[in-house]
């Protein structure tokens, strides 16, 4: 039987292992997929720290997959062998509860999420849904992983920003730098807000197209429309909602954030409002790739071996990475 190189979660609180396992045979529907480069998100730092219920155990993390189609199980259709395709965050859902019947499969009863509650991309090879894979053009894969959750999520959360002239961003991180590209093409004026003193991320926002940097601590020297918080930390949402104008909206982009200090009432008083945003659904995805196209975007990475990944994750959590980490297997 074909053996792999995989990191191995085997429980919360606890470094991964570097292990080897089977090669995963794709059954019906699925497809095995050679993993190219696989994205470290900060999903997966939150998995490694206990603060998701239940993950499968032990589990493969790594959820921005870039990989080719090494494989196809049963009944698989219109995906051939040697493929580029990006597995995301999304693996699969029931397709008959009542969030799937009604175009919001990202809220599925009963879904499955790669790298979490089925093996993921911290490995040389992995099986995915064949109909939750994206098709991607051939492109350097490292600089494409980044786009399959922190650019997917960021979309959405930018999406439900609106027709936001001036958005706020609270973290710039993998998500944020990736958004911020798509966002100034489309000639919204974006603010940053960073860690008070963050300069590298400050000038790097500033880089991207930002016409105004600042502390989390600072106000914007206007009202935004618009905040979209990347950052886990919930004391952003009373400074966002300060931040935001009348009837202006925040969303919070983490699958996680600590706890939301109590605020005034007059702060979200006049329409203003704050959601969340979870998982995404394949219509995002496709809206984003589309967008893709036609918007140069280029992401920042650093690269790290696979058996690095622990490494990776520590440069996250330490706040040491400019853009997005990437295991390459
Ligand atoms: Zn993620
Ligand atoms: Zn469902």
């Amino acid at each position: 039987m074909a053996r792999m190189r995989a990191m191995l979660l085997d429980a919360p609180g606890r470094p991964l292992r570097a292990a080897e396992l089977a090669v995963p045979d794709p059954g019906p529907g699925e497809v095995l997929v050679r993993v190219l480069a696989c994205g470290v998100c900060r999903t997966d730092l939150h998995l490694v720290d206990g603060e998701l219920p239940d993950p499968k155990l032990p589990v493969v993390p790594g959820h921005e997959i870039v990989g080719e189609v090494a494989a196809v199980g049963a009944g698989v259709d219109g995906i051939e062998i040697g493929r580029r395709v990006g597995v995301p965050w999304l693996g699969r859902t029931c397709g008959t509860c009542r969030f799937c019947r009604s175009a919001r499969e990202n809220l599925c009863d009963a879904p499955l999420f790669t790298g979490y509650t089925r093996d993921g991309g911290y490995a040389e090879y992995t099986v995915a849904d064949a109909r939750y894979c994206f098709p991607l053009p051939e492109a350097d894969p490292v600089a494409q992983a980044p786009f399959l959750c922190a650019g997917l999520i960021g979309y959405r959360a930018y999406r439900f920003a609106g027709q936001a002239e001036r958005l706020g961003i609270y973290g710039f991180g993998a998500a944020a730098h990736i958004l911020a590209q798509i966002a100034t093409a489309e000639g919204r004026q974006l603010y940053v807000f960073t860690r008070p003193g963050d300069r590298a991320a400050q000038d790097f926002a500033r880089r991207l197209g930002a016409v105004w940097v600042g502390g989390s601590d600072e106000r914007p020297p206007v009202p935004l429309d618009a905040a979209i918080v990347f950052a886990p930390v919930g004391a952003l949402v009373p400074a966002a909602l300060r931040a935001v104008d009348k009837g202006g909206v925040v969303v919070l982009g983490g699958i996680h954030m600590s706890d939301i200090p109590a605020f005034p009432y007059r702060i979200l008083w006049e329409e203003r409002v704050v959601r969340s945003v979870a998982n995404l659904t394949r219509a995002d995805g496709l809206g984003f790739f589309e967008k893709l196209a036609r918007t140069p975007v280029t992401t920042e990475t650093v690269r790290f071996p696979l058996e690095a990944a622990n490494d990776a994750l520590a440069a996250l959590r330490e706040g040491r990475l400019q853009g997005a980490a990437v295991l390459v297997p």
